[in-house]
């Protein structure tokens, strides 16, 4: 693992080490599909807890919800959006669609439409605008009685294998329709309508990945061709709280010039994700634990 300074490292990384990395995300991202599949829920009803309470007038508790919240928060702001590239079961559930569409696009022969850059760029607002209504529906404690809605809650159901009915029945159909979108762009529920993910883009992340422009090859936009969320790999970037830390950027960099935290050159190492993922799997443990208690 370098240390960024050292510009003779510029060997690119082998087909193979690429197609290693990329196998080991996917088996993280299954880890934690079956292990944990509803800690994205759980930190989200923490955010629905806590507005309800402030619009209640209630003080504020630390509830199991909260507890995931703001574990989830804290590991994100240490880490970066880790938990979104590698363990997130709604992220994962996106990135399993996206790759079974694109197979299936590519045996066909024939491509869906593509979102053009500049319009997904714009569309990435629109998740803030879904945690801003949310936000205010719980608060006018109006939420609770729209529950049938929420996709996530449907998803939450069918991971745990439980099914409440027709109740669900409109959430289910918005879930259906994400899950098409899904099929269409990467990360399309993340990008775009997720209100966690708004919470997340939000949050001052230490660990991100961040390039150094003055080292790059001309004309070189691998960087931004492989990322999933269509973000810039720079450090004075607006939007560079989009990036989930999946480390494709700096895997396909040819100068090996993106580094992760500012600091380690090789943030996507297999033994720093393993640690990462050791990390939230312990915080989820502990997270299931308390709600057991
Ligand atoms: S943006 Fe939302 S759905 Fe996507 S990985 Fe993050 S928490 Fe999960
Ligand atoms: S892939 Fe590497 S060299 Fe190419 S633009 Fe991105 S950071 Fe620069
Ligand atoms: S490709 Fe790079 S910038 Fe894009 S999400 Fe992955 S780590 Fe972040």
């Amino acid at each position: 693992m370098g240390i960024v300074g050292n510009k003779s490292e510029t060997k690119p990384m082998s087909r193979g080490q690429r197609i290693t990395r990329r196998r080991l995300r996917a088996g993280v991202q299954a880890v934690f599909f079956l292990l944990a599949p509803s800690v994205y829920t759980a930190a989200f009803a923490g955010v629905k807890e806590l507005a309800s309470a402030i619009g209640a007038g209630e003080p504020l508790a630390l509830s199991s919800f909260t507890a995931a919240l703001l574990a989830v928060c804290a590991y994100t702001v240490v880490f970066g959006r880790f938990f979104c590239g590698y363990a997130c079961a709604f992220g994962t559930l996106g990135d399993a669609v996206y790759a079974l569409s694109q197979q299936l696009q590519r045996r066909l022969g024939r491509r869906l439409p593509r979102i053009p850059d500049a319009a997904a760029r714009r569309m990435q607002r629109i998740k803030y605008f879904v945690l801003a209504a949310i936000v205010a529906l719980c608060a006018a404690g109006v939420y609770a009685g729209l529950s049938g809605w929420s996709p996530w809650d449907v998803f939450s159901m069918l991971t745990a294998l439980r099914w409440a009915g027709a109740p669900y029945a409109l959430g289910f159909v918005l879930l259906g329709l994400i899950v098409a979108g899904m099929a269409v762009k990467e990360r399309f529920f993340c990008q775009f309508l997720c209100p966690m993910g708004a919470v997340f883009a939000l949050l001052p992340v230490l660990g991100r990945y961040t390039r150094r422009r003055e080292n790059c090859l001309p004309r070189c936009a691998a960087c931004a061709a492989s990322c999933p969320v269509g973000v810039e790999t720079d450090e004075d970037n607006a939007r560079m709280g989009e990036c989930i830390c999946c480390g494709a950027c700096s895997d396909i960099c040819p100068r090996r010039n993106i580094s992760y935290g500012g600091r380690l050159r090789d943030g996507n190492a297999p033994l720093l994700v393993l640690l990462r993922a050791g990390i939230l799997l312990a915080l989820c443990a502990a997270l299931a634990l308390v709600r057991v208690l």
